[in-house]
């Protein structure tokens, strides 16, 4: 197979071909780039090998550009870059690999281009395209990556088993492009990752959540949750998701599967919003339900509790993964401890103040709190999900009226601690807390409405059942 027209319609390769001539080095086009040429992607980061120095290749293509393209030299890593508007082309020597039992990093030498190729994770990433003027464009195929690609498959180019042993983290990489591309994972390779999940121990979280994020990231992640689940690989750093798996039967009554129910959650969010955190949303949601499971004789299983105890466990999850400890976690823990509340708003006689707590508690997060309300629904019988979906438009719409009026969505007190302290001449204190908790109830319970002339009349009465004189009698 010949890719020399292809690459004519890129500038960048006639100039990295010229570069490689007048320095004598034999190049070529490797990896990412050519997997995704020969699959129709577009992907800006180019990746070049050369028999020889990657570094002086990466000069002369500079040099080409009359260095009017910045270039980075990793003199360490024996790489160098070349930042392009349009692409990023990393320049690096033909190498070969050898792995000790204790370490991902392995001992490189120089090699030649099969060595080169043999060492990457996956016959779809080991091919190369000829930029050498006797062979122009020609595909260099050693592991038949071409035929791969056509079936569809994930396949290691050497044995799988020494192939994971050596850098674990091809294991993840194997879902990830499973998943990514939609591909099936070649029988043998599958074996190999069963067998060798427990080596993920030698990967960093660091590594593992950006294999991991990239699974969730696309169109139809359960996919590769299954995957990772069906090789054990999930075992290694989740196992609190693969407790979710199974139904318990008692008295031939049985619960849903959990982990399948949040895999349709999430596929179901995913339909909906391309952001990562609803959908790490989903996939917590029900995270406490195995720790929180009973069964009764009366009512049969029950998991009370299960949205408190899993916004609970939402932080360790996050700090253990090396997720953010920041406003995403919060989000994600407000709409796991949220995730019943829509469904009680059902009812048709749900008061006005029901639905100024939820506006209040669910703040900016509404809108995605009702994404991932609706993506709870996983009933099979349609004419349920038809009806439950309707029930949540009706509560959408009751939410609106009430934000409408009382805009409880970002809600700011009408009276600040400041004024209180002012007005009664009090030091910072337990009683200014008071005042306003009980303001801000008021507001919810709809008592008085949410502005400032209401409250601050709520604020004298409550200060004077207190004992409270304001400081300059307003009399
Ligand atoms: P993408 O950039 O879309 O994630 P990619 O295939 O370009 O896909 P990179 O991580 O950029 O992936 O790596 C570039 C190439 O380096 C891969 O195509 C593969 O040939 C090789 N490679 C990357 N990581 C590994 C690894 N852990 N083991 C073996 N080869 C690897
Ligand atoms: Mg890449």
């Amino acid at each position: 197979m010949n890719f020399k027209s292809q690459l004519a319609q890129v500038e960048v390769f006639s100039k990295v071909a010229q570069a490689a001539k007048n320095k004598g080095l034999e190049t070529y086009v490797v990896g990412g780039y050519v997997r995704d040429l020969i699959l129709g992607r577009p992907s800006k980061d180019i990746d070049f090998t050369c028999v020889g120095s990657g570094i002086k290749l990466a000069e002369e293509v500079a040099k080409q550009y009359d260095h009017h393209i910045p270039l980075s030299v990793f003199k360490n890593f024996g790489t160098a870059m070349l930042k392009m508007d349009e692409f990023e082309l990393e320049f690096v020597g033909a190498r070969k690999e050898s792995y000790r039992l204790e370490s991902r990093k392995p001992i490189v030498e120089d090699g030649t281009m099969l060595e080169d190729l043999e060492r990457r994770d996956f016959t779809i990433n080991a091919m190369a395209i000829s930029l050498n003027e006797k062979n122009f464009g020609d595909l260099v195929d050693p592991f038949g990556g071409l035929a791969d690609i056509k079936k569809k498959i994930i396949r290691t180019p050497l044995d799988p088993a020494i192939t994971f042993s050596d850098d674990p983290l091809r294991m993840l990489r194997a879902v990830r492009f499973a998943s990514q591309l939609d591909f099936d994972i070649e029988p043998d390779t599958f074996f190999a990752l069963s067998e060798n999940a427990p080596r993920l121990e030698i990967i960093s979280a660091e590594r593992i959540i950006v294999e991991l994020n990239k699974i969730i990231a696309v169109k139809k992640p359960s996919y590769g949750f299954k995957l990772l689940f069906a090789s054990k690989l999930l075992q290694e750093f989740f196992p609190e998701m693969v407790a979710l798996q199974g139904v318990d039967s008692v008295d031939d009554k049985s619960h849903k599967d959990n982990f399948y129910h949040t895999l349709q959650v999430l596929d179901n969010v995913c339909q909906v919003s391309d952001d990562l955190y609803l959908r790490w949303a989903a996939i917590l949601h029900d995270i406490a339900k195995p720790a929180t499971k009973r069964f009764n004789k009366k009512v049969g299983w029950t998991f009370h509790g299960h949205e408190d105890k899993g916004a609970r466990m939402v932080p360790d999850i996050f700090r253990r993964l090396k997720l953010p400890m920041d406003d995403r976690m919060k989000y994600v823990q407000k709409l796991v401890r949220l995730h019943l509340r829509p469904i009680a708003l059902v009812k048709d006689e749900v008061t006005d103040s029901a639905l100024r707590r939820l506006l209040f508690d669910a703040g900016d997060a509404i809108e995605d709190l009702m994404k991932l309300c609706r993506a709870d629904v996983t009933s099979k019988n349609n004419k349920k999900v038809k009806r439950y979906l309707e029930n949540f438009d009706k509560v959408d719409q009751k939410l609106l009226e009430v934000e409408e009026k009382d805009q409880m969505r970002n809600f700011q007190p009408p009276i600040t601690g400041e004024e209180v302290m002012q007005v009664f001449n009090l030091s910072p204190s337990k009683i200014v807390g008071e005042i306003k908790e009980e303001i801000k109830e008021a507001i919810l319970e709809g008592r008085i409405h949410n502005n400032p002339t209401e409250a601050r009349e709520l604020m004298y009465e409550i200060a004077k059942k207190k004992g409270l004189m304001p400081a300059n009698n307003p009399s």
